[in-house]
């Protein structure tokens, strides 16, 4: 992984994670050891380690650090998991899943960001499978995944994504409406049981599709 420059802004953000409760060591050495600013325009690069979303073109953003680690923490992932991620986006979360050791498969609906996402992760040297489609419907060529994140708030839980995940694997999705949106984890219990928890409150792009807005 190339190590690059704002080392110490990466340091302070990361501890600023754990101070904001994030408990899942493996996260916070990813958020340390991931270069954030390279995922983002070079003037954005001295804003890069504030704990803030950031644009990166066609009406997206980068998520919230707090938000990416939170998600990933939620997934409660373990080395050589197969995650699919709905929303590329710059590829950074997908970096931080990648450097946790999980096998990841990630979806853009937009072709721009999907490019430019799938030149980045590779300049890196990460090797997750990527594809430009919408993501509401999953990815069924390589179903089960051990878990399935939404990084898009949805209006309701797409039932491929739920039909998708293999026992024991966890969806991680933040439903609401356009200005706010819970985390929701549901977990495949066994083949026909689910369990569902609600989390504290998001605010994310909509997540558009046929199973979407
Ligand atoms: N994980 C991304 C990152 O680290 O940069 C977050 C990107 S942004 C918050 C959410 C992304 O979801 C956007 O890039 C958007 O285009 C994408 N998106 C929205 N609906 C989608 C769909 N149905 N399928 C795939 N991607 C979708």
């Amino acid at each position: 992984m190339i190590k690059s420059k704002y080392q110490k802004q990466r340091n302070a953000l990361a501890d600023l994670l754990a101070d904001k409760g994030i408990r899942d060591d493996r996260v916070i050495s990813a958020i340390r050891d991931i270069p954030r600013h390279t995922f983002v325009d070079s003037a954005l690069w001295t804003r890069a380690y504030e704990d803030i979303a950031l644009p990166i073109g066609l009406d997206q953003t980068i998520s919230q650090p707090y938000t990416v680690a939170r998600q990933t923490e939620l997934l409660e992932l373990q080395p050589g998991a197969k995650i699919l991620e709905i929303g590329t986006g710059s590829g950074y979360q997908c970096a931080v899943l990648c450097e946790m050791g999980a096998k990841v498969y990630s979806i853009e609906r937009h072709k721009a960001l999907h490019e430019r996402s799938r030149e980045q992760l590779r300049d890196m040297g990460y090797r997750p499978m990527l594809k430009c489609d919408d993501g509401t419907l999953g990815w069924g060529a390589y179903a089960p995944y051990d878990g399935i994140v939404v990084t898009a708030g949805a209006p309701v839980v797409p039932s491929d994504l739920v039909a998708q995940l293999a026992v024991g694997g966890k969806l991680v999705i933040p439903v609401g409406d356009s200005t706010s949106q819970k985390m929701h984890v549901i977990t495949r219990v066994t083949e026909d049981n689910f369990d569902e928890k609600v989390y504290e409150g998001f605010k994310f792009v909509p997540l558009i599709g046929e199973k979407g807005w």
